[in-house]
């Protein structure tokens, strides 16, 4: 062996072992085939390196068994890479089959993770169903409930507050409006039998609706009203003194007077009677004081003065009926005072 071809193989020991890539140089560039052998190595080499570093982008361009290898393992692991990135998107239908020990594992993780995810979506699906049945068992509790509540405080019929809950409401309104002056008052439909003979109970009913939606439709904001009983409704006038209440009950009257309630009869006028009376230090006191009924404080004091717009009512009764009339002290005693309502119990 001369020296260049000694020198020839140290380069090549140089290009497969060492750090750089030695210098072809000298007598050894003059060599053609030592100069193919040369770019293959370093092609090999740079391509090494960069799957050793991860990166599985380079293009082989030079052939033999060597890049063509290469070329094999870069397209397995390529394909691999898609493959996990498939299965990251919830595709768990991918399977390796040319990686031994790996193809194996990465298989069985696969079909492993695709039964725990249906496993899990089954008892996601189950937990989502007995969430959304008891969500619509408890809508249904909360509408009974509310439905409850509104029956327990209103009436049936019209959809007015009922005695007690007027009351109630008369209540915390003047606690809220402390020492305000506010108005009571009492409206009774009148002729109201001879209505019912006449059109028949349905058509009373319907009439009593109508009523309630006439007479709330004309109220202040602040004003409500409650059945009383039968035909008898009762307001409550917020921040109003007697003129005020007069004006209001007038307005309400009137309105009333002027919507006939629409029957299969056709459309009939329906009037109705009214008794105001004002909540003045005198007469709320007085009237709390003579009240024989066993309620206390305030209660008792709002009593008295439905009794007394009752007697006003009465009054308007006598009258002539479809009125409106305030309470005056010289209304108690007047002979027949009572008769009508049942309510007077001072
Ligand atoms: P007045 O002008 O003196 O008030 O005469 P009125 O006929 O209205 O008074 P009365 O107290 O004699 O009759 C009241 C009527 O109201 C009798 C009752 O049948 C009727 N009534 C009470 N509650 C209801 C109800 O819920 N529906 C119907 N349709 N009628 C009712
Ligand atoms: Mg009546
Ligand atoms: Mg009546």
């Amino acid at each position: 062996m001369d020296n260049l071809e000694l020198k020839a193989l140290e380069h090549i020991r140089g290009l497969l072992r060492g750090n750089s890539i030695p210098k072809l140089e000298g007598e050894l560039a003059e060599q053609p085939l030592l100069g193919e052998i040369h770019e293959d190595l370093k092609t090999i080499r740079e391509i090494l390196l960069s799957f050793s570093a991860g990166d599985f982008s380079p293009a082989i361009r030079i052939r033999g068994i060597i890049p063509g290898c290469l070329k094999a393992l870069q397209a397995h692991l390529r394909h691999m890479i898609w493959q996990v990135q498939m299965v990251e998107k919830g595709d768990f239908t991918q399977r390796v089959h040319f990686m031994g020990e790996f193809s194996t594992a990465f298989n069985s993780m696969v079909q492993q993770m695709d039964k725990t995810l249906s496993v899990l979506k089954q008892k996601e699906e189950k937990l989502q169903s007995e969430v959304t049945r008891s969500f619509s068992a408890m809508e249904a509790l909360q509408e009974s409930e509310a439905r409850f509540k509104f029956l327990a405080s209103h009436d049936p019929l019209t959809g007015a507050l009922n005695r007690v809950s007027f009351m109630d409401r008369v209540i915390m309104e003047t606690e809220r409006a402390c020492g305000e002056p506010f108005c009571i008052a009492i409206m009774d439909i009148d002729h109201f039998k001879n209505f019912n003979d006449t059109y028949g109970h349905m058509a009373g009913d319907e009439t009593l609706r109508h009523v309630v939606k006439v007479m709330s439709a004309g109220l202040r904001k602040h004003d409500f009203l409650g059945r009383y009983g039968g035909e008898e409704f009762t307001f409550f006038f917020a921040g109003a003194g007697e003129t005020t209440g007069m004006a209001i009950a007038e307005r309400l009257r009137a309105a009333l007077e002027t919507s006939p309630v629409k029957l299969e009869y056709g459309d009939v006028r329906v009037t109705a009677s009214f008794g105001v009376a004002e909540s003045g230090e005198e007469t709320f006191f007085k009237d709390r004081e003579e009240n024989t009924e066993d309620l206390s404080g305030k209660k008792s004091g709002i009593q008295g003065l439905i009794n007394n717009a009752d007697l006003a009512m009465y009054s308007a009764k006598r009258s002539g009926r479809n009125r409106v009339i305030a309470y005056r002290p010289e209304l108690r005693g007047v002979s027949g005072a009572g008769e009508l309502t049942g309510l007077v119990t001072a």
